[in-house]
């Protein structure tokens, strides 16, 4: 069937169409000294309030960058939150190290911060805290584990592009930050990346192993690196965006100012929330089916999708994939509150661009359900 309502609508403006013209016409196509490229890695610094942006080929490569860069290695334990995109564990096993899941707060759905000092052993090199659909992780606590015991923090911030902790970006709340350009992301590129530091060494780096780690002779290589670079012409699409960013945000926390302020009277759904100290952004419209709702969570995505409203369902917790238990790349202990969130979390269509009607629909179709 046609979908009416898809979960989302890339949707590319102005800016982003007159910047790649002007890259194609300038033959400026690759490379890692396009007009740009270098524009868009200044700029998104800057937005994020660090020193250095390394734009990369998605959110994945930049994962794996830093996970490189951290020195993660055979047998090295990162924790990661268990609600996450599979990629942010692939990078930790692309290096050889171990994946310990650390189960979801119930109300954020980011990682429980309470949980990571009794997972943390003599292994342990890195914590992977995830802003789970755009609202930041309390990073306070992280920091004072990893200073303690001297780990590195990688924020895995895919969805979460201008979200704020405490009046400070995401991107800029760890040693290393990854974002992800992807069509459904806060600002897309179709595939792209960018790793954010304040460490030079670190930017130093990831600029190196992007590029194949050309030497000096160029053609002489210590090391064996990878093919990580974003195009100029992706670039000049991003930097279109970017520009606009605070607007796309402002749309986004619209839509779920709308959705909430038609759902919260429909018993029996747990819908996203705001900590004080955070800004979310709202990557997608995210809720939880309780029993009180009366249908259950698959029933409810099929009676939507049967009028063709679309919803996802959220990540399946790393402790259960098959891909890392399988190479015993993962610790199984369980992680109810995400596993919870598997079996009874949705999102919902979330374009920002949705109109009132395709809302009032939805929401209408939702609270028909209610027995
Ligand atoms: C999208 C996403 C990624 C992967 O980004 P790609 O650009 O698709 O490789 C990683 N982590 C999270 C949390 C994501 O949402």
């Amino acid at each position: 069937m046609t979908l009416s309502i898809p979960v989302f609508r890339p949707r590319l403006n102005e800016l982003s169409r007159k910047f790649a013209t002007d890259a194609l016409w300038a033959g400026e196509i690759s490379g890692t000294s396009g007009h740009y490229l270098l524009e868009f890695e200044r700029e998104f610094a800057a937005y994020c309030g660090v020193k250095e942006a390394v734009a990369v080929s998605s959110g994945s490569t930049a994962l794996h960058l830093a996970c490189v860069i951290a020195g993660i290695t055979h047998g090295d334990e990162v924790l990661v939150s268990a609600l996450t995109n599979i990629a942010t564990a692939n990078a930790v096993v692309q290096c050889g190290g171990v994946v310990v899941p650390i189960d979801s707060d119930p109300d954020t759905w980011n990682m429980n911060t309470d949980l990571l000092k009794a997972k943390i052993t003599s292994r342990t090199k890195a914590i992977i805290p995830v802003h789970i659909y755009g609202h930041p992780v309390d990073m306070a606590p992280i920091h004072r584990l990893a200073r303690k015991y001297n780990l590195i923090v990688i924020e895995d911030a895919a969805e979460a592009h201008g979200a704020e902790y405490l009046g400070a970006r995401a991107g800029s709340l760890g040693d290393m930050g990854c974002f992800s350009f992807y069509a459904n992301k806060i600002i897309t590129t179709g595939e792209g990346g960018m790793l954010t530091t304040s460490n030079s060494d670190f930017a130093d780096r990831a600029r190196y192993f992007r590029n194949l780690a050309f030497g000096s002779p160029r053609f002489l290589h210590r090391d064996v690196a990878f093919n990580y670079r974003l195009t100029n012409l992706q670039a000049a699409i991003g930097l279109g965006q970017l520009r606009e960013i605070e607007d796309v945000i402002q749309l986004k926390r619209d839509l779920a100012y709308r959705y909430i302020y038609r759902l919260q009277s429909v018993p029996g759904l747990a819908l996203p929330v705001e900590r004080e100290w955070a800004r979310n952004v709202y990557w997608m419209f995210s809720m939880v089916v309780l029993p009180t709702f009366g249908i259950s969570r698959d029933e409810l995505m099929r009676r939507l999708l049967a009028v063709g409203i679309e919803t996802r369902t959220m990540f399946c917790p790393l402790n259960l994939q098959p891909a890392l238990m399988n190479r015993g790349a993962v610790n199984k202990d369980t992680c109810p509150i995400a596993e919870n969130l598997w079996d009874n979390g949705l999102y919902l269509p979330s374009d920002p661009y949705l109109s009132d009607r395709e809302l009032d629909w939805i929401c209408n179709v939702i609270a028909g359900c209610v027995p």
